[in-house]
């Protein structure tokens, strides 16, 4: 359908939730749809238009309702103007309570205070509801038209260019090595049995070199050759799995023979068959007692994965990595299987590579591994790499030997780009630096309306806040990491974790790679935002702005670490649950009774506080001789909120008049409970 936006689509673009959209559309009789659902673009015009409405409707209720607030307050305040003021003269008034008179328009002057601090917020907040705004909601409706079409003109053009060569095979083609994801649950042992074939391969070969961390390495086995792509193993990564699926022509699942198909097992095999690739099981740990390789296999039974030797083509090769054992094993079937998928690229072709893995390095600047899909890369070059571009300074091999160029097939470190790329970017090669630069800022024109289309998607959430529908705080996150392949496992996390709660919505405002900058503090500061930084320092320009500004920047070398405490703040975030508890305990001193005013209990806190509008409790010996509200509080002539112990104070309700020296009183408030997700999640399913 052309010009049809998915319902999720949408809603992102609105700052909705899927289900709030939803729910409008059922409001305009559209049901029985789901978030991936398309609708004609009228539909999606309809709905911004009521929700637009709806905006300006809760907009008029709320300025009705301060407008009334407001004039609650003039009256109260009126009511002060003509004041009894306490006199001042005789002992006993000191410590008395003013009039009620007083004791209200004190409140009422509160109430206004309250009332303007929610004016300076109306204020700050964009201006949701101004006619100009809601203009722009159909003019991103058609943005969002336009963008989807790039979207998919870019999604189906750029896998092309980078796929591997398939059809006619030409005469000066070369035979390429196949390409190689490992992937498992965590633990299985995706990174030992890595680190295993590797030292093998240093050790065997003759210049055993220093292996260096580039995101892939090459291996050879009997004179041929294998690529492998690092593959970090936990859940969290589950975004880089998945484009390490892509790139591979094969994928070894590792499976710990121990402990079988877990969670993550089954999500790799997911990828693996969405993109179209062969799997190899690993059945690894094979030297522990534990291990059961019958048993994975009647397990992988369940998954249509059926081994050699139970009558189906799966290959199995059980191995230990600890152990180094069986490993030559595995690299012969990775080659049995590659063999018979022919691979082959074309040397002469024009150059495409897809980046693996890319950072920030101090001394050489932004560093980018890319797998050389078609032609050649060479020093001196002139690239492209999404919004990156440059004169290819030096390339080198993953054992850090410098070359001056590198064919099809093979993974090659790239020096010399303008910026960081991200992990699955293509690079291209451009006629002259003048032309890489103006597809570059094409690129980053794109990427900044994207970006935009973000500021305006904050101010569109607090326009369905004001309705009513959703009761959602936003937690918004710059996040900066050293290199693509964490910032993507950290916003996939990230996204995990804002599925926790109902009531807290993480935005990731901003995600960028180096380290935290002033720009970053600027960004966050506009934005409201938190700083998250990944394996990167914080400038110290950006520390000065962030101290003035009162940002928060939060550094992490563990990932773990930084989700956790993300999540915490995300608790820190719900509405609080308050519990009646005792707070403190008062004696009665003295009892003054004082015309116009009445009776009040001069009193000294013995434990903890007294609370104005706390609940008390008041025993003479055993006997309970009232049960009522705190109403007012006097710490020598002042009307105050809380005295702590050890203060002295005069409490006095117009509800109890009989006091008597000796009397105890507890004072029982409402106290803020910590609260977690797990209360949280109770409290959903309760
Ligand atoms: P990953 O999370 O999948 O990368 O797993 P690791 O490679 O980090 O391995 C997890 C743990 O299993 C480590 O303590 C390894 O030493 C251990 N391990 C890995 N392979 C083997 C193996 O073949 N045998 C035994 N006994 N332990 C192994
Ligand atoms: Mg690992």
């Amino acid at each position: 359908m052309p010009g049809a936006v998915r319902i999720f689509q949408l809603a992102k673009k609105l700052g909705l939730r899927s289900e709030a959209l939803m729910q409008v559309l059922g409001e305009l009789g559209v049901s029985d749809v789901s978030a991936a659902s398309s609708i004609d673009p009228e539909t999606a015009k309809a709905a911004a238009e009521l929700i637009s409405e709806q905006a300006l409707d809760a907009r008029k209720q709320r300025e009705a309702r301060e407008e009334a607030e407001k004039q609650v307050a003039a009256e109260a305040a009126k009511v002060t103007e003509a004041p009894a003021a306490p006199a001042q003269t005789a002992a006993a008034e000191e410590v008395a309570a003013p009039t009620e008179q007083v004791v209200e328009a004190e409140e009422a002057e509160e109430a206004e205070e309250v009332e303007t601090e929610e004016e300076e917020v109306f204020i700050d907040a964009p201006p949701w509801a101004a006619p100009e705004s809601l203009r722009s909601l159909e003019e991103q409706l058609a943005e969002l038209e336009d963008e989807e079409e790039a979207e998919e003109e870019v999604a189906t053009a750029l896998p092309d260019v980078a796929r591997r060569a398939s059809g006619e095979r030409p005469e000066h083609a070369v035979d390429v090595p196949p390409v190689v994801a490992v992937l498992g649950h965590v633990d299985h042992g995706k990174t030992t049995l890595l680190d295993a074939i590797r030292d093998t391969d240093v050790v065997s070969s003759e210049s055993g070199g220093i292996t260096q961390h580039i995101g892939a390495s090459e291996v050879s086995a009997g004179g041929r050759s294998i690529v492998f792509i690092d593959t970090p193993g936990h859940e969290a990564f589950t975004a880089m799995r998945a484009r390490g699926g892509q790139v591979a022509d094969i994928v070894v699942l590792v499976i710990a023979a121990d402990d079988g198909i877990m969670p993550q097992t089954v999500e790799a095999i997911g990828h693996a068959r969405a993109a179209d690739v062969p799997i190899i099981v690993a059945l690894n740990k094979t030297d522990l007692p534990g291990a059961n390789v019958e048993q994975v296999k009647q397990q992988l039974l369940g998954h249509n994965l059926v081994a050699e030797d139970w009558g189906g083509d799966t290959i199995v090769v059980p191995v230990s990595a600890l152990q180094k054992e069986n490993l030559q094993e595995l690299l012969d079937m990775i080659l049995l299987v590659a063999e018979i998928q022919e691979l082959w690229a074309d040397p002469e072709a024009e150059l495409a590579a897809v980046v693996v893995e890319a950072g920030m390095d101090e001394s050489r600047g932004p560093v980018a591994t890319v797998l050389v899909r078609h032609g050649q890369i060479q020093v001196g070059d002139v690239v492209v790499c999404g919004t990156s571009q440059g004169r290819v300074r030096g390339l080198n091999d993953w054992r850090g030997n410098s070359l001056k160029q590198m064919g099809p097939g093979h993974p090659v470190e790239v020096v010399g780009l303008s910026k960081v790329p991200l992990a699955g970017d293509i690079m291209v090669r451009a006629e002259s630096m003048k032309q890489a630069r103006e597809i570059t800022q094409k690129q980053a024109v794109a990427e900044r309306s994207v970006e935009m289309a973000g500021t305006a998607r904050v101010s569109l959430r607090d326009l369905y806040r004001e309705l009513g529908e959703l009761k959602v705080k936003d937690l918004n996150l710059v996040l900066k990491a050293d290199v693509s392949g964490s910032a993507q496992a950290l916003e996939q996390s990230l996204m995990e974790l804002d599925t926790q709660l109902e009531e807290v919505e993480i935005n990731i405002v901003h995600s960028g790679l180096g380290d935290v900058t002033e720009s970053d503090v600027l960004l966050a500061v506009a934005s409201d935002a938190i700083i998250v930084g990944f394996h990167v320092q914080v400038s110290p320009a950006a520390e000065r702005i962030a101290e003035d500004e009162h940002v928060e920047i939060r550094t992490y070398d563990v990932i773990y670490e930084a989700l956790d405490d993300i999540q915490a703040a995300m608790v820190g975030m719900l509405e609080p649950i308050y519990e009646e508890q005792t707070v403190g305990h008062a004696e009665v001193r003295q009892v003054f009774r004082i015309s116009r005013v009445g009776v009040v209990a001069g009193c000294a806190i013995v434990q903890g506080r007294a609370e104005r509008g706390a609940r008390m409790i008041v025993r003479r010996r055993d006997e309970v001789v009232f049960e009522g509200t705190l109403s007012s509080l006097q710490h020598f002539e002042n009307s105050v909120a809380k005295v702590e112990a050890p203060g002295e104070c005069g409490i006095a309700t117009p509800e109890f008049r009989g006091w008597e020296e000796g009397d105890r009183i507890e004072i029982i408030a409402q106290v803020e409970v910590p609260r977690n997700l797990t209360v949280q999640a109770s409290q959903q399913t309760g």
